[in-house]
């Protein structure tokens, strides 16, 4: 059986951070699992159907096996349920370190079976956030360097009244 990577997030809204990641990831997974979380204690901007379907409008390359889906819960029950192996996370400053270090330290006392690997995006893309887009919109900003054209639509419609 192949190895199957989990990558949780919120993905409010996908970014090309998130796309360069997923690229890496499928390079060394055989399968990825793009799992968007409903993350209702973040109070997103986009639903949950609104994030999953931004992430599978992307113009991936043909043959990238990825699969896109929605979890609530704790994510390590999430990963043993979709029989997955590791959960990949990206890392962009030194900034992520802090909490990415203690979210991996305590899936893996909830579950030894969980691994996460961290992947860095391309330096183009390593500052860019979810939240520094809807700034970027709010502000009548072009976000067409850091997001798919999809995206920044739904970040206007959204965001600019
Ligand atoms: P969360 O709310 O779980 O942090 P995000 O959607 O903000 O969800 O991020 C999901 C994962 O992708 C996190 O590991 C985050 O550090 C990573 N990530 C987000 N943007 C980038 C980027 N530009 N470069 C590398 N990793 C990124």
């Amino acid at each position: 059986m192949g190895k199957i990577a989990i990558y949780p997030g919120s993905f409010d809204p996908i970014t090309y951070g998130h796309i360069d990641i997923i690229k890496r990831a499928t390079k060394v997974f055989d399968k990825v699992v793009v799992a968007v979380a409903h993350a209702s204690g973040k109070d997103p901007l986009f639903s949950v159907e609104e994030r999953k379907s931004f992430i599978e409008q992307v113009e991936w390359d043909s043959g990238t096996n990825i699969e896109v889906d929605d979890f609530q819960g704790l994510l390590v029950d999430y990963v043993l349920r979709k029989k997955g192996n590791v959960v990949v996370r990206g890392l962009r400053a030194l900034s992520d370190f802090e909490y990415e270090f203690q979210m991996a330290l305590i899936n893996r006392k909830l579950s030894e079976e969980v691994e996460t690997m961290f992947l860095m995006a391309g330096e183009t893309y390593s500052y860019l956030s979810s939240r520094t887009m809807k700034e970027i919109i709010s502000l009548r900003g072009s976000a067409a360097a850091f997001v798919p054209k999809h995206v920044e639509e739904a970040l206007k419609k959204k965001l600019i009244k």
